[in-house]
């Protein structure tokens, strides 16, 4: 008998085991056990323990609420093994790019930490005469987040800690893909000391997601996710009156100037083409080679680098990456791959045949290298979500440009070159959110946001950081004057000035 994953509700592990859904070990291809899929019943449940515990959180003291943050932070480090364990059973992460995941959340918590500083407010005196004025950051009320399955840990820390530590309280849904390590962190977050019913689990599916956006308690809701999904929540949070912030898919392109150092430039891409089976939004999944030469030297360098690239299961520490979330995904990567060399592009390295001993049924594809891509392809212009890399060749950085500014998609990009005045001219005209100079990844750090550009993003602020306090709040401006006692002002009736 599998276990099954249930939620957390009030402080309360609980389980509605009407509806449940396999949970696999994308390494085995086996199922390790079952998620409950929350009903509406269960998702107004928490909304409730999340409306009930709101008045009391509020009104804690900012730095109180710091504190558990605090100690929040200690615990996933204490718990960091486990954490990246039940990482690498649900979603195939190798241990070294789960602990990644795991730090850059930490991240989060410790921006969270700085609450009291972030809440400060502004205040203006002698605005008028006997007049001051201020502005605070007051908390929304019950907000909901809605996470994917790429970044199982990482993605919820982006959203909580901030949320909780502005004073509101919380429901997570969480990827039913692979929902135990958001379960498992959130009950760290209690044992720092969290009251119940601030931070609440819901595990589930569209039901769940759709009773959040309908209930008129949940006063913003944070989604990352697929870009139709997310468009689709957008649209759906603001008709019910909802504050909205709904991150979606990416195409990231690099370009490679003919002046780049070719060496690093292939190094780097190696990691953020593969890395994590290239299941990240900010993975490069295309090499714009600026002239033949380029394109040439860099297919070249590029396949004697994916060579020694070792492919596995997540509890071998000496796997480069391991399987693809799903054995429905991994078809979805491999019909990609085929429908680019249906189309005319050139199949320089197939990860398709990859053979995992001992783990036959994982859902592995290998390092994918593809040649002479064009845009109208439709691997170019759809999200693949795999290990696949991607080349095409133009003539000029204004032609490479155009077409990532053309894209549907601006998450992240990056150019590798050593020419200065053409790293300034791309980053400040490249319609994109993230833009890396020499450098793949460009992840802001958790005191800058992170969001894209185009359909990447719906909404106006970004994830995490600053943006994440003014999503998290509602400013309120106060305006204040104590009169002298006897003193009488004349009866006015132009528009104070
Ligand atoms: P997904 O859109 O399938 O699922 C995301 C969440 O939405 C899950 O919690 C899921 O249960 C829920 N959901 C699924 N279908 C729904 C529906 N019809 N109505 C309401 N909710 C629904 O995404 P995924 O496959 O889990 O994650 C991969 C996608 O996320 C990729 O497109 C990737 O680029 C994107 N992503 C984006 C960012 C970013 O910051 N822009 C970060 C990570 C992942």
């Amino acid at each position: 008998m599998t276990n099954i994953v249930g939620h957390l509700i009030n402080g309360e592990m609980c389980n509605d085991a009407t509806r449940l859904q396999d949970v696999f070990n994308p390494s085995t291809g086996e199922v390790s056990k079952q998620v409950a899929l929350a009903a509406n019943i269960t998702v107004a449940a928490a909304i409730s323990a999340a409306e009930q515990a709101f008045p009391k959180w509020r009104n804690t003291p900012v730095q109180k609420r710091a504190r558990v943050m605090f100690r929040f932070r200690e615990l996933l480090e204490a718990n960091a093994e486990t954490i990246c364990k039940v990482l690498g059973e649900e979603h195939g992460k190798i241990s070294h790019d789960a602990m990644g995941e795991l730090n850059r959340g930490i991240e989060n918590v410790e921006y969270a930490c700085g609450a009291a500083e972030l809440l400060k407010g502004e205040h203006s005196k002698n605005v008028g005469p006997n007049i001051d004025s201020w502005s605070e950051f007051q908390p929304l009320g019950v907000v909901a987040g809605v996470t994917p399955f790429n970044f199982p840990a990482m993605v919820p820390l982006w959203m909580y800690p901030m949320a909780i530590v502005c004073g509101n309280t919380f429901v997570l849904k969480p990827s039913e893909r692979n929902p135990s390590a958001a379960l498992y962190i959130a009950q760290l977050l209690e044992e720092a000391g969290l009251p119940p019913g601030v931070i609440n689990v819901v595990n589930g599916d569209k039901e769940a997601v759709d009773c959040l956006l309908s209930d008129p308690r949940i006063k913003a809701v944070s989604f990352v996710g697929c870009t139709s999904i997310a468009e689709s929540i957008y649209s759906k949070a603001n008709a019910n009156g909802k504050r909205c912030q709904a991150l979606g898919g990416a195409k990231n392109h690099a370009i490679i100037m003919p002046d780049a150092d070719l060496d690093n430039a292939v190094n780097a891409l190696t990691g953020a083409a593969f890395g994590s089976s290239g299941e990240r939004c900010m993975a490069l999944s295309v090499a714009v080679c600026i002239g033949k030469e380029a394109q040439t030297a860099f297919i070249k360098k590029m396949t004697l680098a994916m060579q020694p690239l070792k492919v596995g299961a997540y509890n071998n520490p000496d796997n480069d990456f391991g399987p693809l979330i799903t054995q429905q995904h991994q078809l979805k990567v491999s019909s990609y791959i085929e429908s680019a060399v249906n189309e005319g592009a050139d199949l320089v390295v197939d990860g398709r045949d990859i053979e995992v001993p001992e783990h036959e049924q994982g859902f592995y594809i290998g390092a994918t290298l593809i040649n002479n891509v064009t845009p109208e392809m439709k691997s170019y212009q759809e999200e693949i979500f795999g290990p696949v890399l991607q080349v095409m060749c133009v003539d000029t950085m204004e032609e490479a440009m155009k077409l990532i500014n053309d894209h549907e998609y601006g998450n992240g990009t990056c150019i590798f070159t050593r020419d200065g005045e053409a790293a300034r001219y791309f980053s400040d005209n490249i319609l994109v959110g993230m833009v890396g100079i020499n450098v793949p990844l460009p992840v802001p750090v958790s005191y800058h946001s992170f969001g894209g550009w185009k359909r990447s993003l719906f909404g106006d602020l970004h994830a995490y950081g600053p943006d994440a306090v003014r999503f998290y709040s509602k400013r309120k401006t106060i305006t204040q004057r104590w009169p002298s006692a006897g003193v009488r002002e004349g009866l006015q009736f132009a528009f104070p000035s």
